[in-house]
């Protein structure tokens, strides 16, 4: 690894790191993930899996499912940006899970570049759909 290449995989460590802090916001029992988004070194935007704004928390039905209208860490992010004077054009997202279809579909319009997720899963549909649209994908393990 260059100094360079060096540099950037320790930031993305410290981000995805504190992306895995934020995902202790969530009151989902099934699962916590939480996404950041960084531009020009600064957070822009940050999320968790939730409600909408004015919903009660519970992520769950009374059958411990999880219920329609709840949002995943990334789009409660790109959507926070859409209420704020910011733009998402260009940034890096860092979600702690690695994105789903839907979420890679809002990513990509949300003129995100580069993506950093810290959680493989068995469906890469998300991941590729990324791929495709040019977006630069990293996989971080905060294991090691
Ligand atoms: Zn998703």
């Amino acid at each position: 690894m260059s100094i360079q290449e060096d540099k950037q995989y320790n930031l993305d460590k410290r981000y995805i790191r504190m992306a895995a802090i934020w995902a202790e916001n969530s009151y989902c029992l099934r699962r916590h993930v939480g996404a950041l988004i960084v531009k020009d070194k600064m957070i822009i935007s940050d999320g968790y899996n939730g409600t909408p704004v004015g919903f009660e928390n519970i992520c769950e039905d009374s059958d411990g499912l999880t219920k329609p209208y709840v949002l995943h860490a990334e789009a409660n992010a790109i959507t926070k940006i859409a209420r704020s004077n910011n733009s998402s054009n260009g940034a890096t997202m860092y979600v702690t899970a690695s994105p789903c279809i839907e979420c890679a579909k809002l990513i990509i319009q949300a003129g995100i570049k580069r993506v950093v997720y810290s959680e493989k899963y068995r469906l890469e549909d998300g991941l590729n759909l990324l791929r495709k649209a040019n977006i630069e994908v990293v996989y971080i393990n905060l294991n090691e």
